[in-house]
């Protein structure tokens, strides 16, 4: 569903971005001269160009769901559609579905048909990792279809040699908030996600940053328990392996804890029974709010060790299960309260995200729109 009215298929961009051509006739002689300085490429962003505004195309890839969409240069989301994840390890039916979500995204645009994306910039992508980056070859841990697959070459392909950049999904929520959300007036922002994994991405002196892989702003595998249960990583003790939904679900089952979603031995596949896990808490079941107090507590440790690390104006907290509620938050922040001594690091604003559902698509077409500050430049 689309979120504005009137004609909703950007302007093409002109080819043409590098010297001006300037043409002047006089009288019966034509003269064509080329400026050697472009007043082009000085125009305060690379957003727009004569004039227009461009749009990308973005995509997130998570472990149960496709989101794809188009987004113009203000961050408004154009166009837009959504896919279950399919279950299965054939990657050329997770391939198809991706690519699929994006037509579905161009359609409800009001483009044209599948192939009609020649208004475009590029296509900017978030997904899962671990990956190599920048080449974007894809190995996500929640979607096991995907080992080693060339997703950005395969969607550069399927997209007629459209540019195509990819990067962690939570390095696109990073960016998402600093360029539209609610970090964008900050010049040092980490964005963490609270779901069925704990991700984050930062932004430092105002511009996305990578480190040495790509790999910059894994908060989820902060050691927060030393003595703590085995990660997904293979180490141990990291605040995923504690404060994700599905570890927080498994936590509350072992203590007893029933969902109405699903038989215990199935419980915790979705999101479903963190749902199910904030409503009982809302309802006073002691150990769902044990649960949700233990997990909060846990990002609130973590959160206050990146305020020390990074000297930060803001953290932005997105992800299904940070909006578990109440219990979950209060114990974020009190915890980070407890943890952090230092003045500077006391300061760091720590607020949920305004526009969780948005805040990823944008991101991810910021890497096209605003190469400037969160595309790579080697
Ligand atoms: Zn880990």
């Amino acid at each position: 569903m689309a979120t504005s009215g009137g004609p909703r298929h950007p302007d093409p961009v002109p080819a043409t971005t590098g010297p001006v051509t300037v043409t002047t006739t006089t009288g019966p002689v034509t003269t064509t001269t080329t400026a050697t300085t472009s007043t082009v490429t000085t125009t305060t962003s690379t957003t727009v160009l004569g004039g227009r505004a461009r749009a990308a195309l973005a995509l997130d890839i998570g472990g149960t769901k496709l989101a794809a969409g188009i987004v113009d240069a203000t961050g408004a989301v154009l166009g837009r559609a959504r896919r279950p994840m399919p279950k299965t390890l054939d990657p050329e039916v997770t391939f198809a579905a991706a690519v699929g979500c994006l037509h579905d995204a161009l359609a409800d645009g009001g483009f044209g048909g599948p192939y009609d994306y020649a208004g475009l910039a590029g296509l900017g992508v978030g997904c899962g990792g671990p990956m190599l980056w920048p080449a974007g070859e894809v190995s996500p841990l929640n979607i096991p279809s995907w080992r080693g697959f060339p997703l950005r070459a395969r969607l550069q392909e399927a997209f007629g040699g459209l540019p195509v950049l990819l990067h962690n999904d939570a390095v696109a929520l990073a960016a998402g908030e600093h360029w539209m959300g609610t970090g964008r007036d900050a010049r040092h922002l980490l964005a963490v996600t609270v779901s069925t994994g704990v991700g984050g991405g930062l932004v430092l002196d105002g511009r996305l940053y990578h480190g040495r892989t790509g790999n910059a702003g894994h908060v989820g595998h902060i050691v927060v328990d030393p003595g703590g249960p085995r990660c997904a990583c293979g180490a141990y003790g990291c605040l995923e392996a504690i404060a994700s939904g599905p570890r927080t679900v498994a936590w509350a089952l072992e203590a007893g804890w029933r969902s109405p979603e699903h038989p215990a031995e199935e419980a915790g596949a979705d999101g479903a029974d963190g749902r199910a896990l904030a409503a009982a808490a809302a309802a006073g079941d002691e150990i769902a709010r044990a649960a949700l107090a233990r997990s909060g507590n846990a990002v609130g440790v973590a959160l206050a060790s990146c305020a020390a690390t990074f000297d930060l104006d803001v953290i932005t907290v997105a992800g299904g299960f940070s909006q578990s509620g109440p219990i979950f938050w209060d114990a974020l922040r009190a915890a980070a309260d407890r943890h952090t001594g230092m003045e500077f690091a006391r300061a760091v604003r720590i607020e949920p995200s305004t526009a969780p559902n948005d805040v990823a698509l944008r991101g991810a077409a910021a890497f096209i729109l605003v190469p400037e500050r969160y595309a790579w430049v080697g």
